[in-house]
């Protein structure tokens, strides 16, 4: 019986594991299969209990010795560490530091990479993807000695499995020149969630006239845990920035729960949120495009709802 080793790309928040890396690690487990969590300049220690829960069995604490954001070294640390440990399959998230760090891996193992997958078949080395707006599902079927594959975050929810995991300690040393220094890098300040990670997301559209009245949605996301996205009109406006956009030129989508506020719900809004478990729609045009597709709609007009909301959302709090 063969045993696939199954690298799991592990990225933190705030000194803890992302949620959708558990999902991630759902996805990954089977029979013959033993999950490698990789820890890349953070605390293996800290992950541990959250990663045992979930089914990994081993955490590889790789220490680039670099202080900051770094992909060329981390990824080559990552690939250090997967010719080590005789890893075969390396899952990621389909996040900002994904987005950076996979195609490197790649490219430096010359293995074939898919990013953004819904679907994941290990044993049979497939995998599905949307394409064109979502409306196509592509099956993807790998081929080569390694696979890296880029999973879209809350695809999969996380089931629990407990085990015990062992921590091995894996310094890169060999800090070569990458060609290029980072001098700085810099946060939006607001520290807030990426997107496609939330579990509830409220979006802001041109029905909401201006990036002042986000404020509104800001306020009801606060009561709700949940983050704030925008439509492509919002973000061409300067309203907010471009990493609120959901759509087909924005970030992917999957929570369970996506309310659009002030949206038409034009395709290339759904293609970045039509997976969502349930829509909810606030619009003043009941034959808005949105209405026909969503769960629960709200006809009116915003600037009333959303304070009623509001009110709702506080005096739940307060029970
Ligand atoms: C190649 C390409 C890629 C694109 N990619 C994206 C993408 O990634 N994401 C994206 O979102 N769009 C994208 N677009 C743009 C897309 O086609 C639409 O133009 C856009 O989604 C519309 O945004 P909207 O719904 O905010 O605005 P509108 O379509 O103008 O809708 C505004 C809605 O607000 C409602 N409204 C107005 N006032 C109020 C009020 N007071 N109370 C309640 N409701 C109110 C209106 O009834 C209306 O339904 C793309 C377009 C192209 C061509």
């Amino acid at each position: 019986m063969i045993i696939q080793s199954i690298g799991l790309l592990i990225e933190f928040k705030d000194g803890r594991v992302k949620k959708a890396n558990f999902g991630m690690a759902t996805a990954a487990r089977g029979e013959n299969r033993h999950l490698i969590a990789l820890v890349v300049d953070a605390s293996a220690a800290e992950a541990k209990a959250s990663l045992e829960a979930y089914g990994v069995a081993r955490i590889i604490n790789i220490c680039t010795g670099k202080q900051g954001w770094d992909p060329a070294i981390q990824s080559a640390a990552v690939v250090a560490a997967f010719e080590q440990f005789e890893i075969t399959n390396l899952i990621g998230l389909t996040s900002p530091a994904g987005r950076e760090l996979l195609p490197r891996i790649a490219a430096r193992l010359d293995a074939p990479l898919i990013m953004d997958c819904t679907e994941i078949d290990l044993d049979g080395h497939r995998v599905k993807t949307s394409q064109y707006s979502g409306k196509t599902i592509a099956t993807i079927a790998l081929t080569g000695r390694h696979f890296i594959y880029g999973i879209r975050a809350n695809v999969v929810t996380p089931k629990k499995a407990p085990t015990e995991a062992d921590i091995i300690e894996f310094a890169f040393e060999e800090n070569r020149g990458t060609g290029y220094q980072v001098l700085e890098t810099r946060s939006d300040g607001n520290g807030a969630q990426y997107l496609a990670e939330s579990d509830i997301i409220i979006s802001g559209g041109r029905g909401l006239k201006s990036g002042e009245n986000f404020k509104m949605l800001f306020e009801c996301a606060r009561e709700m845990n949940a983050s704030v996205g925008a439509s492509r009109v919002a973000v061409d406006n300067g309203w907010v920035p471009y990493a609120m956009q959901v759509g087909q030129t924005g970030v992917k989508v999957n929570p369970k729960v996506y309310i659009a506020v002030g949206i038409s719900g034009s395709v290339q809004h759904f293609a970045g949120m039509k997976t969502a478990k349930m829509i909810i729609a606030i619009n003043s045009d009941a034959n808005a495009a949105i209405m026909a597709n969503c769960d629960y709609y709200a006809v009116g007009d915003l600037f009333e709802i959303l304070p009623e909301l509001k009110k709702q959302l506080d005096e739940h709090r307060q029970g």
